[in-house]
């Protein structure tokens, strides 16, 4: 281990000491910024209001990662929000990336929010416009989209770089965080995917995750023109990549999940293998394996919906960390006596109605 010790292992995350020309303190930023390969991944959002959900799910990804993406209601359907995912996640020391997606809240929520998570640790934030209501099961939920990604990017710089609110109000500490966006090189008009690089980078976005890759000449092609463009020098690329479970799945995302392009010869894999699932493994390996290689990939994000359990198998088996272990969590003296209580507290028979609670309280 070099003197880039980041963080504790076995507490609450710690402000980190600056480090001239990084806008966080955070652990990803300094991988990326070391010239390491990274790892994100993303974690499936509970629908619960127990902790333990979140941690399970966490300690899946513990020495494999360097980053963990919490969703904001992605495909409009609702889950634990990205800010109440964050804030379990560090508090166990987790370097999270919280999503934001324009979909819900307006201007003024959004910057609360970015305070919020600043000041719970939260040193990465991945700006969306977010998928449409329609996409989700409340289609009649009412849409918000007072920012998109582009003027989400513009507001949280200006938070932090100008030290200031979008309304000119000062800020007495800036929010130091890591700005990210989204791409997708897979959706057409493909030759403008580059260009839209391009203006979220000048809108703040110092580093972008992809859509899922499965088409690895489609994602070359889209590289070159990057690099081109010279994008590559003022952005981190993180290539998004992961596991399907079967070839009927495949199809079914085919059709239905906007944006996400499956190319037939991938199907015809997955179909003809024994296992489909471990075949489905396997092809995320594979791919991993090519765009590693590909100039300008900085690093890939895993999207294992329902199989996380596959996300460390992929990583060890690809040798993309090649040798290098991520931040791993350490168990805490406490842990054991705070699960066993929230365990007890969550799980207790509720004695009294609210009613009688009222009625000893006055008595
Ligand atoms: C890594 C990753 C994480 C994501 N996480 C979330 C999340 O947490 N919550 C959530 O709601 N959504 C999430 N999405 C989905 C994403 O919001 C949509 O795919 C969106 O259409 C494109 O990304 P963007 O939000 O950055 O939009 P932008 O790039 O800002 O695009 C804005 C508009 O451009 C158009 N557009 C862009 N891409 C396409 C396309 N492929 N097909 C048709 N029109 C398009 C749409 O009109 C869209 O509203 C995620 C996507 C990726 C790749």
């Amino acid at each position: 281990m070099s003197g880039d010790q980041d963080e504790n292992p076995s507490g609450p995350h710690l402000p980190l000491e600056p480090r001239p020309g990084h806008s966080s303190r955070g652990r990803l930023e300094r991988i990326l910024r070391r010239g390491e390969f990274a790892v994100t991944a993303e974690l499936n959002p509970p629908d619960s209001a127990n902790p333990a959900d979140v941690y399970d799910r966490a300690r899946i990804f513990d020495g494999w990662v360097d980053g963990i993406n919490a969703v904001d209601a992605s495909g409009a359907n609702c889950h634990m929000s990205s800010v109440g995912i964050c804030a379990l996640l560090t508090r166990m020391g987790y370097a999270p990336i919280m999503q934001i997606s324009c979909r819900d809240r307006n201007r003024i929520a959004i910057q609360g929010d970015v305070l919020g998570s600043a000041a719970m640790g939260v040193a990465n934030i991945l700006c969306l416009t977010g998928d449409g209501v329609q996409a989700g099961d409340q289609p009649g939920a009412k849409p918000v989209f007072d920012l998109d990604s582009m003027s989400l990017l513009e507001t949280i710089r200006t938070m932090r770089d100008d030290r200031r609110f979008l309304s000119g109000r000062k800020l007495t500490t800036p929010p130091e965080v890591f700005l990210g966006a989204a791409i997708n090189p897979f959706a057409p008009p493909y030759d403008f995917r580059p260009l839209r690089l391009g203006k979220k980078i000048a809108a703040g976005a110092q580093f972008v995750q992809s859509q899922y890759c499965f088409d690895v000449p489609m994602f070359r092609t889209y590289m070159q023109r990057v690099r081109d463009l010279g994008h590559t020098e003022n952005c981190f690329i993180l290539c998004g990549v992961g596991p399907l479970a079967s070839a009927r799945t495949a199809r079914w995302i085919r059709a239905n999940v906007p944006g996400i392009h499956i190319p037939d010869p991938v199907i015809a894999r997955l179909e003809g293998a024994a296992d489909q699932k471990r075949e489905g493994k396997r092809l995320a390996i594979d791919i991993i394996n090519e765009v590693k290689e590909i100039p300008g990939v900085s690093g890939i994000h895993v999207m294992a919906y329902r199989q996380e359990e596959y996300v460390a198998e992929i990583v060890d088996e690809s040798g993309v960390l090649k040798g290098r272990r991520p931040w791993q969590r350490e168990a805490g003296r406490d842990e054991e006596r705070i699960a066993r209580r929230l365990d007890e507290i969550l799980h207790a028979e509720t004695p009294q109605t609210q009613a009688d609670l009222v009625k000893t309280a006055h008595r």
